[in-house]
């Protein structure tokens, strides 16, 4: 008879036996050697082996690992001795299948806690792969979906609160700001989301330009104003005396830097206070946001990068938010070869920081000893102008001088719409290096900088018979043209901050120049699209034609060629590929310039496909007004001045 004790034992064993046969989960466990020495129906299910077949085996046999051998989770927690846990294992069964799985693995320890064997758990997880493809799929295809929409209401918006419908009084402004803003949340929105299914199918493009670092700040803080007043928390900044210029992602980097700040004032009371510091070290340039708030737990201050996670459910619900944005933040900076961490006291306050490698090349022109630098600047320009020369283009040449990069990327802007070739001059004395070396047909000048000063350069610009008969535009702080004598040498004297227009109509005056009105054909089958694209265009002073569809724009094309077209992709019958591949087999046709301006995230491949002439692409959604009137200036250099 059995004793009450071994009784007991062997019910233990029996209960053991059918939880472990019946279990969903399919289990193995193998011995110090790793041969298997128990197999449950379904892992028998999972591997396609039977249990005599697995039983004494190695475990790699049986538990067989596309990747190295050290990366075996059941390997490492046999060798270990410590809990393995992937949810992406790929095991390949005995007929050669790959199945994704989800596995924990236990070592089992004896007495002395040596390891005596372990114990793997895992469960078929190609169900939820496929659900998870699915979700992915679906979040990528209604984002794209809503981006045309959004991008022709946000567009309206803008172009009615910029007086192109009529005045607008304060009343209907603020209504329609209100539209706006609201707008700029939904795509922020979409584009986060879609930002992670990016990240997860690890496709993040980035593109990058030289970048004064205070124009992101500014903006950030300009766009979370709002939101401080609203939850009362002040709002600080601390810039160095020199704007360090680095190589950047515009929209990104703002995006990053906005998410910080909005965290920070999300997670801080009323009455708190955060601040934006940017500090230059020697190669990188550092960004905290540091606030006054409820602080991180310590062993949290990794984990809240991760995707989803957030520190406190509760908050959560009454503040919102996603868990997202930090993950967004981290692959951002990442891609930019920055790093990004935070530091907090819990009940003090957070501090976040990123950092971003400085632009050296323009870096060194601050700081006036780039004559390396200015020389390939001068390369780069004057191989443009020989190129454009050689393809018989005229398009005027202007020189632009202020030590403020922020004023001279705003002049550029402004000037490159209209087809001018812009060179930069960080220094009067760069400006006159460069008017002599290159042919210039306009310079603007700032008046107040270091080392020469603008009345300066005039002279010495005048004294030389090779620059004395360029004409020159001042644009300075100084308000009042008290230096009469330089006021004749000069064609026009601009005060800061500068309009548009007037830049424009005082360079043309300048050079007197008269341009004929280029022809954009704007294609798309959102008959709201063209419409806000044709408005855009023609305000630009540019003449719009359109086209509702791929036959109807060849159609177009082939009686009257444009001098640029603006192509969606997505469009029933012929779609923007085959419109392009039409054009191109045309010699007529083949070098007209296109922006593409789509709701589709388009590869390196597509892209290369969608060239005809000098080619640009926008996306739906992150294209605003100033970026496609930017990208149609800029492509219609071919057509300017002909
Ligand atoms: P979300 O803010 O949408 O929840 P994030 O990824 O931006 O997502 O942030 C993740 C989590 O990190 C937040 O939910 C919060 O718990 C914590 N966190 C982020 N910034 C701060 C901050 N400045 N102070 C305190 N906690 C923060």
């Amino acid at each position: 008879m059995l004793s009450a004790k071994a009784e007991d034992l062997s019910q233990c064993k029996a209960l053991a036996d059918v939880l472990v046969r019946n279990m969903a989960d399919g289990i193995i466990a193998v011995n110090a050697r790793g041969e298997v020495i128990l197999i449950n129906d379904a892992a028998t299910k999972i591997t396609r082996l039977s249990e005599k077949e697995a039983i004494g085996k190695g475990i790699e046999e049986v538990f067989c690992y596309p990747g190295s051998k050290e990366r075996n989770p059941l390997l490492m927690s046999l060798t270990g001795g410590e809990v393995q846990l992937d949810h992406n294992f790929n095991l390949i069964t005995s007929t050669g299948e790959r199945l994704p799985l989800s596995v924990a693995c236990t070592p089992i320890l004896d007495k002395k806690g040596k390891v005596s064997g372990c114990v793997a758990v895992f469960r078929d997880v190609t169900e939820l792969r496929e659900i998870e493809n699915m979700k992915t799929e679906f979040v990528s295809t209604v984002s794209h979906e809503l981006r045309t929409p959004l991008t022709s209401i946000k567009g309206s918006i803008g172009l009615i609160l910029g007086g192109v419908a009529g005045e607008v009084n304060d009343e209907v402004a603020e209504l329609l700001t209100i539209a706006q803003n609201n707008t700029d949340r939904l795509i922020r929105l979409i584009n986060e989301m879609l930002d992670v299914s990016k990240i997860e199918s690890g496709k993040i493009q980035m593109n990058k330009e030289s970048l004064a670092v205070d124009t992101l700040v500014k903006k950030a803080l300009e766009r979370i104003k709002g939101y401080a007043n609203e939850c009362q928390v002040k709002l600080k900044c601390q810039l160095p005396e020199q704007i360090p210029l680095v190589l950047a992602d515009r929209d990104r980097i703002e995006q990053v830097i906005t998410n910080l700040l909005s965290n920070a004032i999300k997670f801080t009371p009323a009455g708190g206070v955060v601040t934006l510091e940017v500090t230059d070290e020697s190669e990188s340039v550092n960004i905290s946001v540091a606030d006054t708030g409820i602080g991180i737990p310590e062993g949290q201050l990794e984990k809240i990068f991760d995707k989803f996670h957030q520190v406190d459910q509760s908050t959560i619900r009454q503040k919102g938010g996603t868990g997202l944005g930090l993950s967004i933040c981290y692959a951002i900076v990442s891609e930019h070869g920055g790093k990004i961490w935070a530091e907090s006291t819990e009940g003090e306050g957070s501090s976040f920081n990123f950092t971003l490698l400085k632009l050296e090349r323009l870096a060194k022109v601050r700081a006036e000893e780039g004559e390396a630098s200015l020389l390939a600047r001068l390369e780069e320009f004057q191989e443009r102008v020989r190129h454009r020369q050689e393809t018989k283009i005229e398009g005027k040449t202007v020189l632009i001088c202020d030590d403020d990069p922020t004023a001279v990327r705003e002049l550029k802007g402004y000037l490159e719409k209209e087809g001018f070739y812009c060179i930069e001059a960080y220094s009067g004395r760069e400006a006159l290096e460069i008017a002599k070396r290159t042919k210039v047909d306009a310079i603007t000048l700032d008046i107040i900088m270091p080392g020469l000063d603008g009345f300066q350069v005039v002279n010495l610009l005048k004294e030389d018979p090779a620059t004395g008969s360029i004409p020159i535009v001042f644009v300075s702080v100084l308000k009042d043209k008290a230096n009469k004598e330089i006021s004749l040498e000069v064609q026009d004297w601009l005060v800061k901050p500068v309009d548009e227009t007037r830049v424009l109509r005082s360079i043309n005056a300048a050079i007197g120049q008269k341009k004929e009105r280029p022809v954009v054909l704007a294609i798309d089958d959102d008959r709201d699209t063209v419409k806000l694209l044709t408005t855009m265009v023609e305000r630009a002073g540019y003449t719009a034609e359109t086209a509702y569809d791929g036959q109807e724009a060849i159609d177009k094309i082939n009686s009257y060629k444009p001098d640029l077209i603006i192509l969606d992709i997505m469009m029933p019958g012929l779609d923007g590929f085959q419109v392009v591949s039409l054009l191109k087999e045309n010699s007529w046709t083949k070098h007209i310039p296109v922006l593409v301006l789509t709701a589709k995230d388009l590869n390196p491949l597509e892209k290369k496909t969608l060239h005809l002439g000098m080619t640009k692409f926008l996306t739906k959604s992150y294209a605003t007004h100033g970026k496609i009137m930017r990208s149609v200036a800029e492509l219609l250099y071919t057509a300017v001045g002909r």
